[in-house]
């Protein structure tokens, strides 16, 4: 999650990315100014007893870029390096990512700087408690509904359900996704992005004509998304020759066992030391020669000092923003193909709409109900972006955020100004 110098700002890269998409649409400038920018910034301080009793005082966030199409949607993090423009920056591309799969949602995102993996349980839910009550005002069910996001995760949804139903005096699940499904969560969220991510990478190599089954791929970052694209690929024949994870990288030619490096992981907390594997630098991972690289770990991992390493045929960006616009640019220049974040990963949001429709309707679906839809969401968009990507003559990045930025202007120039 590097924020600055050589490697970027999130931010600038978020909005150097709707320049170019917008210069390529001819988007007027009154409608830019509409929709480029946050419309809701909240910086909270969020006081915490610490367990050793000493009061601990954390900087929390909590962006809305848009509600243009809909209430404001994005995770939360908890992450030391969070700062505010890497929240504004992730809360810009979830506003294009909801268009992109065309679900009734706009961006937000929160965060809050700090190191969970030095807190304990109670630390972590009295912040979490604390955090949900001052910004308070702006989530809600119609207005702005947390997921979770890096180094958050059902339990921390659990928590911020509970206080904000507490403050309303009756239960109210659909102010959060993400939830565990005892609360209202729906199933087939926890894999969802995994998921996405994999139904994209089916559809990228089907148009480029090469063989899912056999095909080799590094995955960078073990968590959430990366792991459960990495077992589906396995699942479908691919041959999983590399995972990294914070602590490590693991190798192995001939494929790993992830099924068992995910029970591993689970286990121990890291993918280092897995059995039929050599280690390796985790910035070799980059470098492999294979045919799909998934980098699924933060922003910014791949950057002008370390792109012109990269071999990969598809680089399938699980996580948001691992490109800087650089090593963008460079991988296109030598025909990489990406699949940008917003339709790469959409997957977890698509499957977090589904889970607050069903909130709302009180009436739950079955997984494989919740699975087809969210192939047909996924590969309906893949299909869109690509038709763009063809036809304008430009970057599957460029074409993804034509597509959403497209949509949301089209439905700002027919509601208007107020007042
Ligand atoms: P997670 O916390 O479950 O996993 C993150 C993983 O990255 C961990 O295995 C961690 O060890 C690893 N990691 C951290 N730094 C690393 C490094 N320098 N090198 C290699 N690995 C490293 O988080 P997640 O939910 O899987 O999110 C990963 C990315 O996917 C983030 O960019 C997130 O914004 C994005 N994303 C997640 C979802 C979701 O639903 N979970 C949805 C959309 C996008």
């Amino acid at each position: 999650m590097l924020m600055t110098t050589s490697k970027g700002n999130a931010y600038d890269v978020a909005l150097e990315n709707f320049d170019s998409a917008a210069d390529q649409m001819g988007l007027d400038k009154d409608t830019r100014e509409m929709i480029k920018y946050p419309e809701r910034i909240l910086m909270v301080t969020v006081p915490v007893r610490m367990d050793d009793g000493h009061i601990h005082r954390f900087e929390g966030y909590r962006v809305q870029h848009s509600s243009v199409r809909g209430p404001a949607k994005g995770g939360i993090r908890y992450h030391p390096q969070v700062t505010l423009d890497e929240v504004k920056a992730l809360a810009t591309w979830m506003t294009w990512k909801c268009a992109v799969v065309n679900i009734p949602f706009g961006g937000a995102k929160g965060g809050i700087t700090c190191d969970p993996k030095h807190m304990s349980q109670g630390e972590l839910e009295r912040m979490t408690r604390r955090y949900t009550s001052a910004i308070l005002p702006l989530i809600g069910p119609e207005q702005d509904i947390p997921a979770p996001d890096v180094y958050t995760n059902p339990q921390t949804m659990a928590w911020i359900m509970d206080t904000y139903s507490m403050t309303k005096g009756y239960p109210i699940p659909g102010v959060v996704t993400g939830k565990p499904i005892c609360l209202g969560g729906s199933l087939g969220r926890n894999e969802a992005t995994g998921r996405g991510v994999f139904y994209t990478i089916e559809c990228a190599c089907e148009h480029l004509h090469l063989p899912l089954k056999g095909a080799t791929v590094a995955v960078q970052g073990f968590g959430n998304a990366g792991s459960i694209a990495a077992q589906l690929l396995h699942e479908a024949g691919a041959k999983i020759i590399a995972v990294s994870d914070s602590t490590g990288c693991v190798y192995n030619p001939n494929g790993l066992n992830i099924p068992e490096l995910i029970h591993m992981k689970a286990l121990c907390g890291h993918v280092e030391g897995f059995p039929e594997s050599e280690p390796l630098a985790p910035a070799d991972l980059l470098a492999l020669n294979c045919d799909i690289l998934v980098p699924a770990a933060l922003e910014n991992t791949i950057h002008t000092d370390n792109v012109s390493t990269v071999r990969a045929r598809i680089v399938a960006e699980a996580a948001n923003g691992p490109l800087t616009p650089a090593a963008d640019r460079v991988l296109e220049s030598k025909g990489v193909f990406v699949i940008p974040d917003i339709l790469c990963n959409a997957g977890g949001v698509t499957v977090s709409y589904f889970e607050w429709v069903q909130d709302e309707q009180h009436l739950f679906w079955e997984a494989q109900d919740i699975y087809n839809r969210l192939e047909r969401v996924m590969k309906t968009a893949f299909r869109d972006v690509l038709k763009i990507h063809i036809e304008r003559n430009v970057s599957m990045r460029i074409a993804a955020n034509m597509l959403g930025i497209g949509r949301v202007a089209e439905a700002v120039q027919i509601r208007g100004i107020y007042p």
